[in-house]
Protein backbone atom coordinates (compact mmCIF):
# COMPACT_ATOMS: atom_id res chain seq x y z
CA UNK A 1 0.00 0.00 0.00
CA UNK A 2 1.44 3.78 -0.58
CA UNK A 3 -0.59 6.14 1.52
CA UNK A 4 -0.82 9.79 2.30
CA UNK A 5 -2.20 10.55 5.84
CA UNK A 6 -3.24 14.07 5.84
CA UNK A 7 -5.33 16.08 8.52
CA UNK A 8 -4.62 19.52 10.52
CA UNK A 9 -1.96 19.66 13.18
CA UNK A 10 -3.47 18.49 16.42
CA UNK A 11 -5.67 15.46 14.21
CA UNK A 12 -3.68 12.24 15.69
CA UNK A 13 -1.64 11.98 12.37
CA UNK A 14 1.04 10.72 13.96
CA UNK A 15 -0.16 8.31 16.59
CA UNK A 16 -2.46 6.72 13.86
CA UNK A 17 0.24 6.53 11.18
CA UNK A 18 2.24 3.67 13.31
CA UNK A 19 -0.70 1.96 13.66
CA UNK A 20 -1.47 2.26 10.06
CA UNK A 21 2.09 0.92 8.75
CA UNK A 22 2.11 -1.87 11.32
CA UNK A 23 -1.13 -2.85 9.96
CA UNK A 24 -0.12 -3.03 6.51
CA UNK A 25 3.43 -3.92 7.30
CA UNK A 26 5.05 -0.53 5.43
CA UNK A 27 7.45 1.65 6.77
CA UNK A 28 5.61 4.96 8.19
CA UNK A 29 7.71 7.97 7.21
CA UNK A 30 6.87 11.13 9.00
CA UNK A 31 8.73 14.53 7.74
CA UNK A 32 8.20 16.12 11.23
CA UNK A 33 10.01 13.42 12.76
CA UNK A 34 12.77 13.51 10.35
CA UNK A 35 13.27 17.22 10.58
CA UNK A 36 13.11 16.96 14.74
CA UNK A 37 15.74 14.02 14.39
CA UNK A 38 17.97 16.77 12.39
CA UNK A 39 17.86 19.66 14.84
CA UNK A 40 18.33 17.32 17.85
CA UNK A 41 21.57 16.31 15.73
CA UNK A 42 22.10 19.95 14.90
CA UNK A 43 22.99 18.94 11.55
CA UNK A 44 22.90 21.64 8.65
CA UNK A 45 19.04 20.96 7.81
CA UNK A 46 18.24 21.13 11.48
CA UNK A 47 19.89 24.28 11.99
CA UNK A 48 17.86 25.74 9.35
CA UNK A 49 14.72 24.52 10.06
CA UNK A 50 14.67 24.81 13.96
CA UNK A 51 13.83 28.11 13.98
CA UNK A 52 11.14 28.05 11.17
CA UNK A 53 9.69 25.31 13.21
CA UNK A 54 8.93 26.73 16.32
CA UNK A 55 7.81 29.67 14.62
CA UNK A 56 4.93 27.25 12.69
CA UNK A 57 6.39 28.02 9.63
CA UNK A 58 6.97 25.50 6.79
CA UNK A 59 10.59 24.23 5.35
CA UNK A 60 11.31 24.92 1.96
CA UNK A 61 9.27 22.68 -0.89
CA UNK A 62 12.89 21.81 -2.24
CA UNK A 63 14.37 20.52 1.02
CA UNK A 64 11.34 18.79 1.71
CA UNK A 65 11.05 17.21 -1.46
CA UNK A 66 14.57 16.09 -1.57
CA UNK A 67 14.54 14.65 2.30
CA UNK A 68 11.42 12.19 0.35
CA UNK A 69 12.75 11.56 -2.43
CA UNK A 70 15.95 10.31 -1.37
CA UNK A 71 13.75 8.41 1.61
CA UNK A 72 11.41 7.04 -0.40
CA UNK A 73 14.42 5.54 -2.34
CA UNK A 74 15.47 2.86 0.07
CA UNK A 75 14.27 -0.50 0.15
CA UNK A 76 12.24 -0.68 3.08
CA UNK A 77 9.87 1.77 0.78
CA UNK A 78 9.63 -1.02 -2.22
CA UNK A 79 6.93 -2.78 -0.20
CA UNK A 80 5.01 0.46 0.44
CA UNK A 81 4.93 3.23 2.35
CA UNK A 82 2.61 5.96 4.20
CA UNK A 83 3.64 9.26 4.32
CA UNK A 84 2.49 11.47 7.11
CA UNK A 85 2.79 15.65 6.84
CA UNK A 86 4.22 15.27 3.22
CA UNK A 87 2.77 16.87 0.99
CA UNK A 88 1.73 20.09 2.29
CA UNK A 89 2.25 22.53 -0.51
CA UNK A 90 1.11 22.06 -4.39
CA UNK A 91 4.81 22.38 -5.24
CA UNK A 92 5.49 19.05 -3.36
CA UNK A 93 1.99 17.56 -4.77
CA UNK A 94 4.23 17.54 -7.70
CA UNK A 95 7.40 16.33 -6.53
CA UNK A 96 5.62 13.20 -5.38
CA UNK A 97 3.89 12.28 -8.31
CA UNK A 98 7.11 12.89 -10.62
CA UNK A 99 8.74 10.58 -7.75
CA UNK A 100 6.29 8.22 -7.89
CA UNK A 101 5.95 8.22 -11.61
CA UNK A 102 9.74 7.49 -11.93
CA UNK A 103 9.27 4.73 -10.10
CA UNK A 104 6.79 3.70 -12.03
CA UNK A 105 4.33 3.71 -8.97
CA UNK A 106 0.84 5.05 -7.84
CA UNK A 107 -0.42 6.05 -4.70
CA UNK A 108 -3.47 3.96 -3.56
CA UNK A 109 -5.09 6.52 -1.55
CA UNK A 110 -5.47 9.67 0.54
CA UNK A 111 -6.36 9.06 4.40
CA UNK A 112 -8.07 12.77 5.78
CA UNK A 113 -8.05 12.61 9.74
CA UNK A 114 -11.12 15.25 10.16
CA UNK A 115 -11.28 16.64 13.88
CA UNK A 116 -13.01 20.31 14.00
CA UNK A 117 -10.81 23.16 15.33
CA UNK A 118 -11.88 23.49 19.05
CA UNK A 119 -11.13 20.17 19.41
CA UNK A 120 -7.43 20.61 18.33
CA UNK A 121 -6.86 23.58 19.71
CA UNK A 122 -7.30 21.94 23.06
CA UNK A 123 -5.58 18.57 22.06
CA UNK A 124 -2.19 20.62 21.19
CA UNK A 125 -2.61 22.16 24.50
CA UNK A 126 -2.49 19.60 26.25
CA UNK A 127 0.81 17.92 23.93
CA UNK A 128 2.38 21.05 24.73
CA UNK A 129 2.61 20.40 28.36
CA UNK A 130 2.82 16.67 27.60
CA UNK A 131 5.75 16.76 25.13
CA UNK A 132 7.08 20.56 25.71
CA UNK A 133 7.57 20.92 21.57
CA UNK A 134 8.44 24.39 21.06
CA UNK A 135 5.66 24.74 18.03
CA UNK A 136 3.17 24.25 20.62
CA UNK A 137 3.55 27.80 21.70
CA UNK A 138 -0.14 29.15 21.53
CA UNK A 139 0.99 31.46 18.88
CA UNK A 140 2.92 28.53 17.04
CA UNK A 141 -0.44 26.59 17.51
CA UNK A 142 -2.26 29.69 15.46
CA UNK A 143 0.56 29.98 12.99
CA UNK A 144 0.23 26.10 12.53
CA UNK A 145 -3.45 25.83 11.78
CA UNK A 146 -3.63 28.48 9.57
CA UNK A 147 -1.03 27.67 7.45
CA UNK A 148 -2.88 24.08 7.32
CA UNK A 149 -5.82 26.19 6.11
CA UNK A 150 -4.29 28.34 3.52
CA UNK A 151 -1.48 26.23 1.98
CA UNK A 152 -2.21 22.29 2.86
CA UNK A 153 -6.49 21.79 2.96
CA UNK A 154 -6.40 22.54 -0.87
CA UNK A 155 -4.74 19.61 -1.49
CA UNK A 156 -7.73 17.75 -0.55
CA UNK A 157 -9.66 18.71 -3.10
CA UNK A 158 -6.35 17.64 -5.56
CA UNK A 159 -6.80 14.09 -4.41
CA UNK A 160 -10.49 14.38 -4.02
CA UNK A 161 -10.55 14.80 -7.82
CA UNK A 162 -7.97 12.16 -8.90
CA UNK A 163 -10.59 9.52 -6.40
CA UNK A 164 -8.22 8.93 -3.81
CA UNK A 165 -9.38 10.50 -1.00
CA UNK A 166 -10.51 8.25 1.96
CA UNK A 167 -12.07 10.66 4.99
CA UNK A 168 -12.53 9.70 8.54
CA UNK A 169 -13.80 11.29 11.84
CA UNK A 170 -10.78 11.27 13.67
CA UNK A 171 -13.23 12.31 16.94
CA UNK A 172 -12.71 9.69 19.68
CA UNK A 173 -10.70 7.21 21.31
CA UNK A 174 -7.51 6.25 19.85
CA UNK A 175 -8.38 3.17 19.26
CA UNK A 176 -11.75 4.01 18.02
CA UNK A 177 -10.37 6.21 15.23
CA UNK A 178 -8.22 3.42 14.45
CA UNK A 179 -10.87 0.64 13.55
CA UNK A 180 -12.47 3.26 11.96
CA UNK A 181 -8.93 3.55 9.44
CA UNK A 182 -8.59 0.11 9.50
CA UNK A 183 -11.82 -0.56 8.13
CA UNK A 184 -11.74 2.30 5.06
CA UNK A 185 -8.43 1.40 4.11
CA UNK A 186 -9.25 -2.23 4.06
CA UNK A 187 -11.57 -1.63 1.66
CA UNK A 188 -9.24 0.06 -0.96
CA UNK A 189 -6.76 -2.48 -0.33
CA UNK A 190 -9.05 -5.11 -1.11
CA UNK A 191 -10.65 -2.78 -4.16
CA UNK A 192 -6.33 -2.23 -5.58
P1 LIG B 1 4.64 17.71 11.95
O1 LIG B 1 5.35 16.83 12.93
O2 LIG B 1 4.19 16.98 10.71
O3 LIG B 1 3.53 18.51 12.59
O4 LIG B 1 5.71 18.79 11.42
C1 LIG B 1 6.31 19.70 12.32
C2 LIG B 1 6.87 20.90 11.56
O5 LIG B 1 7.87 20.45 10.64
C3 LIG B 1 5.86 21.63 10.69
O6 LIG B 1 5.12 22.59 11.43
C4 LIG B 1 6.79 22.30 9.67
O7 LIG B 1 7.47 23.40 10.24
C5 LIG B 1 7.82 21.21 9.44
N1 LIG B 1 7.41 20.30 8.33
C6 LIG B 1 7.11 18.97 8.42
N2 LIG B 1 6.79 18.46 7.23
C7 LIG B 1 6.85 19.50 6.34
C8 LIG B 1 6.57 19.64 4.96
N3 LIG B 1 6.13 18.59 4.23
N4 LIG B 1 6.75 20.86 4.40
C9 LIG B 1 7.18 21.92 5.11
N5 LIG B 1 7.43 21.87 6.44
C10 LIG B 1 7.27 20.67 7.06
Amino acid sequence: MRLLIMGPPGAGKGTQAKSIAEHFDIPAISTGDILRANVADGTPLGLEAQRIMAEGGYVGDDIMNGIVADRLAEDDCAKGFLLDGYPRTLPQVEAVDEILDRAGVELDAVLSLRVDVEELVSRLRKRAESEGRDDDSEQAIRVRQQKYLDETSPLLDVYRDRGLLVEVSGVGDVSEVTERIFQALDRVATAS
